[in-house]
């Protein structure tokens, strides 16, 4: 075995990722960080956190998609982009047990794969503060992106602007879903929303966020999880997993 860190500086390739034993894919807000950094950047540079719930209650109730929704909250904030990401710098904190959770997969040549409703650029930003600059340059992150006006203004640019997730994260795990049974590698998911869930349904086990409506749906939806507190969990299980030591279904708490 390899000493780590230094074994890639850049994320696999999809043909390099396949051949892997397995592929850590996880949401970032909430999961990765213990603070949703868009809720965050709402609730102290936006309009707040009672309107946000209003908009989101809207969601939920299927007034508005999240798409639409989401816009309207990053929209109520009127402050520069790099003063929001400074902003986050300042406030976000990283998961317990991420950093050697990250570490042991790039030992193992796991890769690690980011899939966020968020914005590259932010999910960039506190990866490299939290994690390191050097570390973190293996870590692919699919999310949507963002763009400066002239003005100095920033819009949301969503993935999937067909799509009323905006970046429909099932569509992104897709390549790796769909390859046939036995050559495709053990597909994990981490998550604590309700958009991680059209993803869950493309991996082998989800990891759910112990206390979060994730597991609700879960449960209704047929969704096989384990629910963790920190990575710590997420690491013992994918280690135990990859070794052969335990199957998936060892974890799964909703047995049906
Ligand atoms: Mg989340």
């Amino acid at each position: 075995m390899t000493t780590g860190i230094d074994i890639y500086d850049r994320p696999m390739t999809l043909s390099e990722k396949v051949k892997a034993k397995a592929i850590l894919f996880s949401d970032f807000d909430g999961t990765i960080t213990l603070q949703d950094s868009n809720d965050h950047m709402t609730h102290e540079l936006g309009f707040g956190k009672a309107k946000r719930l209003e908009v989101n209650n809207k969601i939920l109730a299927g007034d508005i998609n999240f798409r639409e929704g989401f816009r309207e909250m990053l929209d109520s904030i009127h402050a520069p982009f790099d003063e929001c990401v400074q902003f986050l710098l300042d406030t976000i904190e990283l998961d317990s047990g991420f950093i050697e959770t990250h570490r042991w997969c790039t030992e193992n040549n796991i890769p690690v794969v980011v899939v966020s409703s968020g914005m590259k650029p932010i999910i960039l930003a506190l990866l490299k503060k939290l994690v390191g600059e050097k570390e973190c340059q293996n870590i692919e992150i699919i999310a949507n992106d963002v763009k400066i006006n002239d003005d100095g203004t920033w819009d949301i640019v969503y993935r999937h602007e067909d799509s009323g997730f905006g970046h429909d994260k099932s569509r992104s795990l897709k390549p790796y879903s769909s390859l046939p049974k036995g050559e495709r590698p053990i597909l994990f998911y981490c998550g604590d929303g309700v958009s991680d869930l059209s993803a869950a349904r493309e991996t082998d086990l989800l990891f759910a966020k112990r206390g979060k409506d994730l597991i609700k749906f879960c449960e209704r939806e047929n969704i096989k999880y384990t629910q963790f507190d920190s990575f710590k969990d997420i690491l013992n299980g994918v280690k135990a997993i990859v070794s052969g030591e335990k199957n998936i279904k060892d974890f799964v708490e909703n047995k049906n």
